[in-house]
């Protein structure tokens, strides 16, 4: 999925209303009638067709013929712009640069802003790959039916957003959360290698000790990475200190499967230092002690409670939640350098997923959305915007 900068400048203020309306629709329609579309932008219906074909040709939206009706859908290539047009509005991005990473569920690129500065844009693109099964697996979502891609894009955005922001405010080595949109996260670029990449270290021992010195400091307040590993954990080129990154899978050390995730993180270090390194010790974090003392020194604050306060609430984090958990269960195998291979085959799938979606009455309280500077907004206090 390619994002197409070229595309911002070429949107009128009307196909703009127009994109808008289908963002808006999608809420409680998978796919949107045409005569929603027209009403909500308020354009004659008429007007609507011509604009909303011309959106199609650039795969903003695209068309789809249903049983009862027919209308359109918000492509990634649609919520990309929209998310891009609000971020140049506010000045936070300027141009789109190369792309340098492409995850299971995520696209990474350059961008820069109006100085030059360069940072790095994340998308979030959940659903890409296991859609479908999510979809077999309809009854886990109950009344939620209308979690779609666009979804949980958002919540994973929104949830690294406010994780992100709490631990750098914190002194955790992160990168500074810079801005946030829809599923969109901008951050500082950190001139690094990920220790994927890193064939020798001065001091194996000594960056073993301070990956774990991380893990229990993650712990004391009240956090397990969840996915600490050696493609979420960059070295930075200079000094050779590691930056975390990668947060929307993060969970409180009071989540039920607390100790298992923790001893998950732990064990993925201890396994990449024997392979890569060779280098083991019988020194590691236990969960149990590490929770256990953190009421005896000074970082007692918990930042799982102050995530929770900030915006992104419970209620949003077990809805992301139980969608990763879901996804979780359809990965074959967990061998790192499998599932590499694997993600090529998986990607060719994501067009024709989300068909055959009845209209949806249920709707979710954090999917209201406004229209604020001309530009879509979510309205509840989830967005630290
Ligand atoms: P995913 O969820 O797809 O794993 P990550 O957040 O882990 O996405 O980022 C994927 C890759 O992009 C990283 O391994 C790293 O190489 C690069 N990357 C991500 N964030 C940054 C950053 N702030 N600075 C430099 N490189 C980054
Ligand atoms: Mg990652």
């Amino acid at each position: 999925m390619k994002l197409d900068a070229t595309d911002l400048r070429y949107v009128t203020s009307d196909e703009f209303r127009v994109l808008t309306a289908v963002e808006m629709g999608s809420k409680n329609h998978e796919v949107v009638p045409t005569v929603l579309i027209a009403q909500i932008s308020g354009l004659r219906n008429g007007g609507v067709n011509k604009l909303i074909g011309s959106l199609a040709k650039r795969n903003l939206v695209s068309k789809v013929q249903n049983s009862k009706y027919d209308g359109y859908r918000l492509t990634y290539g649609g919520y990309d712009y929209l998310a891009m047009r609000a971020l140049s509005k506010r000045g936070s991005v300027h141009s789109v640069g190369n792309q340098i990473g492409v995850g299971k569920e995520s696209d990474i690129y350059i961008v820069a802003d109006a100085d030059g500065k360069e940072m790095v844009l994340k998308l979030h693109r959940l659903g890409r790959i296991s859609f479908r099964a999510i979809k077999e697996k309809r009854d886990y979502l109950g009344k939620r039916k209308s979690a779609s891609w666009m979804y949980m894009s958002r919540l994973a955005a929104q949830k690294e957003w406010a994780f992100m922001k709490v631990l750098h405010e914190h002194g955790f080595p992160v990168p500074l959360p810079i801005d946030q949109a829809r599923h969109c996260i901008l951050m500082e670029f950190i001139d690094a290698y990920p220790l994927r990449q890193i064939a020798e270290v001065p001091s194996p021992g000594k960056l073993y000790s301070a990956l774990m010195d991380l893990i229990v400091r993650f712990a004391r307040a009240g956090l397990i990475h969840g996915d600490f590993n050696e493609f979420n954990i960059l070295i930075r080129r200079e000094s050779g200190e590691p930056v975390v990154i990668d947060f929307p899978q993060m969970v409180s050390t009071s989540h039920e499967n607390a100790e298992w995730y923790f001893n998950r993180d732990v064990e993925c270090i201890r396994t990449f230092f024997k392979r890569r390194f060779q280098y083991e010790s019988a020194l590691y974090p236990k969960f149990r002690k590490t929770v256990a003392e953190d009421s005896e020194d000074g970082e007692n604050f918990r930042l799982d409670v102050v995530v929770a306060a900030s915006g992104f609430g419970r209620k949003d984090q077990k809805i992301l939640e139980e969608y990763m958990e879901s996804v979780q269960m359809d990965e074959p195998g967990t061998d790192e350098d499998e599932e590499e291979e694997e993600e090529e085959e998986e990607e060719d799938e994501e067009e024709s997923e989300e068909e055959e979606e009845d209209e949806e009455e249920s709707e979710k309280e954090s999917q209201k959305s406004s229209v604020v500077d001309g530009a879509l907004r979510p309205s509840t206090g989830a967005t630290a915007e």
